[in-house]
C-alpha cells in the first residue's frame, strides 16, 4: 500500500509557467513566481522524501490539499493522519538568513515576508473547523517545516510551531512511534478529504498569452532548445546532440500545446503548424493515430 492517498503532482499553474518560458518572454514579476513556484516544489519533494524514508506505510498522507471552510480556501502541504494527532505542515524551502523582529518576518537584507506561523494558525483554524463541520472530532498538530539546510533565523522564539531542518529526522522519529494502527475513521477521513479537494484554476494568476504570441516548434527533451531537426523518425537537438524519437517528441509538443489551449481542437492542422519541424501532415496523421483517440466529424477530425 502507498502512503500517499494523494500524490503531489507539479501544479498547472507551474507546468504552465515552465511551458510559457520556453516560448515567450515573461515579465520580470512572472520569472519571480515561476521560480518561487519552481522553489516550493523542490521543497515539497524533499519533505515527501523524508516522510516516506521514515514513515512506516500505515500512516496516510495527503499532499497538496485546496480546501474551503466558511467560503475561505485554504491549502495544505503535507497532512499526516495518525490515529492521533492528525499532522499537518506547511513545507518552506527557505534559503539564507532571516530575522523576526517584533512579530514580524524579514529576509536579513531587509524586505519583510509573509509570516509562515500566521498562515499555518489561519489554515489550522479552518481545518479544524472543516473537520467538525463533517463530523470528525481529531486533534490537529500543525507545523512550520523548514527543510532547506541553508536556512537560517534569527531571533526566533522557542515557542514557535517550526520544525527546522536538523529536527525533520527526530520528528518524523516521535511520529514514528504511534505505534496504533490506522482506524476506520482514518480511512473515512482520508477519503472525504480528497472528495473535498477543490481542483483549483491557474488561469487566473498566469499571464495573458495567445497562440499567434508563443514561438512554435518542438523543443529539445534536454535542454529545451528549438534548435532541433527532424531526421529518420528521430528528433535531434543541435545544440546538446540528444536524440528522441520523433513520435514521442511530437506527442510531447501535443501535451503542451493541450495544456496551453485546453479550447483548442488537436487536430492535423494545429499540431502541424504547432510542431513546424515534422515535413508533412501525413507523418503527423501516423503519430497521433497510433497513440491517441482518433474522433471522425463530418467535417473535421481531432484526437482526445
Ligand atoms: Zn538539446
Amino acid at each position: 500500500m502507498n502512503m500517499f492517498s494523494k500524490p503531489r503532482h507539479e501544479s498547472t499553474e507551474l507546468i504552465i509557467l515552465r511551458y510559457l518560458n520556453k516560448r515567450m518572454i515573461l515579465s520580470e514579476k512572472d520569472l519571480l513566481h515561476l521560480a518561487s513556484l519552481e522553489k516550493g516544489y523542490a521543497g515539497e519533494l524533499i519533505f515527501d522524501s523524508w516522510l516516506e524514508r521514515k514513515l512506516p506505510n500505515k500512516f496516510l498522507v495527503l499532499s497538496d490539499l485546496l480546501l474551503e471552510c466558511n467560503n475561505t480556501t485554504f491549502q495544505i502541504d503535507s497532512l499526516v493522519i495518525s490515529p492521533d494527532p492528525v499532522y499537518m505542515f506547511e513545507v518552506k524551502n527557505f534559503e539564507g538568513d532571516y530575522v523576526i523582529k517584533a512579530d514580524k518576518w524579514y529576509v536579513r537584507n531587509g524586505i519583510e515576508i509573509q509570516d509562515p506561523v500566521l498562515q499555518l494558525k489561519r489554515s489550522e483554524t479552518l481545518l479544524r473547523k472543516l473537520l467538525q463541520q463533517n463530523g470528525f472530532q481529531c486533534t490537529i498538530e500543525a507545523y512550520v517545516v523548514f527543510v532547506n539546510p541553508e536556512f537560517y533565523l534569527y531571533q526566533a522564539p522557542t515557542n514557535l510551531p517550526i520544525i527546522y531542518p536538523s529536527q525533520i529526522n527526530r520528528m518524523l522519529d516521535k511520529i514514528k512511534t504511534n505505534t496504533l494502527t490506522p482506524r476506520e475513521r482514518d480511512y473515512k477521513l482520508d477519503s472525504q478529504l480528497n472528495s473535498l479537494h477543490i481542483v483549483d484554476s491557474p488561469y487566473k494568476r498566469l499571464p495573458l498569452y495567445s497562440y499567434e504570441q508563443l514561438k512554435k516548434g518542438i523543443t529539445c527533451e534536454k535542454c529545451s532548445s528549438f534548435q532541433v531537426l527532424y531526421v529518420n523518425k528521430l528528433v535531434v537537438c543541435t545544440v546538446c546532440n540528444h536524440k528522441e524519437m520523433a513520435a514521442k517528441a511530437v506527442l510531447r509538443s501535443v501535451e503542451e500545446f493541450r495544456v496551453l489551449f485546453p479550447e483548442k481542437r488537436i487536430s492535423i492542422d494545429n499540431i502541424f503548424n504547432w510542431c513546424q519541424i515534422i515535413d508533412s501532415k501525413r507523418t503527423i496523421t501516423t503519430f497521433l493515430s497510433a497513440n491517441l483517440h482518433k474522433v471522425n466529424h463530418s467535417r473535421y477530425t481531432y484526437f482526445l
